[in-house]
């Protein structure tokens, strides 16, 4: 893997992984589609840790070598969001610059238990630290830390989407950073994804009703806009999110229950409609427009030999 840094005017797509211990087949199948993505578009192809919450000890290297394992090639070293704690803070020095910064002192009961206009979105931050006195902040801050929100000024946005069209969903008052300090996850997708050249985001299906708050804060940032390509995930038999303890989904665990890598990515291709003898022919087949818009259901084999 040559350590270039891309063009940004030639784009780039990304495969962003938490490293909270190893991939399964799912992650890997959406490695794999984002990958497709931007190759068969003549991007670069980017990787990045997402290690602000939960890191496990080797979960980084172990992904890393699964990603490379199947096939897949990125353009530049991988980039850890836990060395990246200034360009976070930056954001939220322009934003607060600009007025669109709040403390907000609420535990996760207060916002479950606040009252809402009667039809405001499901999940949504009910704005109860919007119109503070500096007299209560003062004195809220001596009970606890403030998160920083962002002061919203829509309620909801619609993004593109390659697969799912056009998406409306909401946009509250999203936190920036959280009162521990860190980096809130949408903010650091989008600063990420801009100061990377990303301009192809492909991911989890799951990850959708994130979106439009991603595309507004990126607007305010004065960010490009990015395409998007939610994906279907991938289940298991009774219709839920593949997990570890679905049975053997890592590669690891599918070795030994005799699946070696070349069949684990034939199965993954041919979930997809693709040719299923390895990465280039698939890639040299690949067709947005044909992807299955469905969930794939997969039955692992039968425990491994150990
Ligand atoms: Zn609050």
């Amino acid at each position: 893997m040559p350590a270039e840094t891309p063009s940004p005017r030639q784009g780039a797509g990304r495969f962003a992984p938490s490293p909270s211990g190893e991939l399964h087949i799912g992650n890997l199948r959406t490695a794999i589609l984002a990958w497709l993505f931007a190759r068969s578009s003549g991007r670069s192809f980017l990787v990045r840790v997402e290690d602000l919450d939960r890191a496990r000890a080797g979960a980084e290297e172990a992904q890393l070598r699964d990603l490379a394992a199947v096939g897949l090639t990125w353009d530049a070293q991988a980039v850890r969001q836990s060395e990246r704690g200034d360009v976070y803070r930056d954001a939220v020095h322009r934003l607060q610059d600009a007025g669109l910064v709040y403390e907000c002192f609420c535990t996760r009961r207060e916002i479950a238990e606040a009252p809402r206009a009667p039809h405001a979105p499901e999940g949504a931050y009910p704005g109860t630290c919007r119109n503070l006195t500096e007299e209560q902040r003062a004195r809220r801050r001596r009970e606890r830390p403030a998160a920083l929100r962002l002061r919203a000024g829509v309620d909801s946005r619609t993004v593109r989407d390659a697969l799912h069209g056009g998406y409306t969903g909401v946009v509250d008052d999203l936190v920036l950073l959280r009162n521990d300090g860190v980096p809130a996850y949408n903010l650091a997708v989008v600063v990420d994804d801009a100061l990377q050249g990303v301009d192809q985001v492909v991911r989890g299906e799951d990850l959708l009703p994130s979106t439009p708050r991603q595309a507004y804060l990126a607007e305010l940032l004065g960010y490009p806009p990015v395409e998007y390509a939610h994906v279907p995930l991938v289940l298991n038999r009774e219709g839920r999110r593949l997990a570890k303890r679905d049975g053997a989904v890592t590669l690891a665990a599918l070795a030994d229950a005799g699946w070696a890598v070349p069949e684990v990515v034939g199965r993954i291709l041919g979930s997809l409609g693709l040719p299923a003898d390895g990465l280039p022919q698939a890639l040299a087949a690949f067709d947005p427009a044909r992807l299955p818009r469905e969930a794939w259901i997969f039955e692992p084999p039968a425990a491994g030999r150990r």
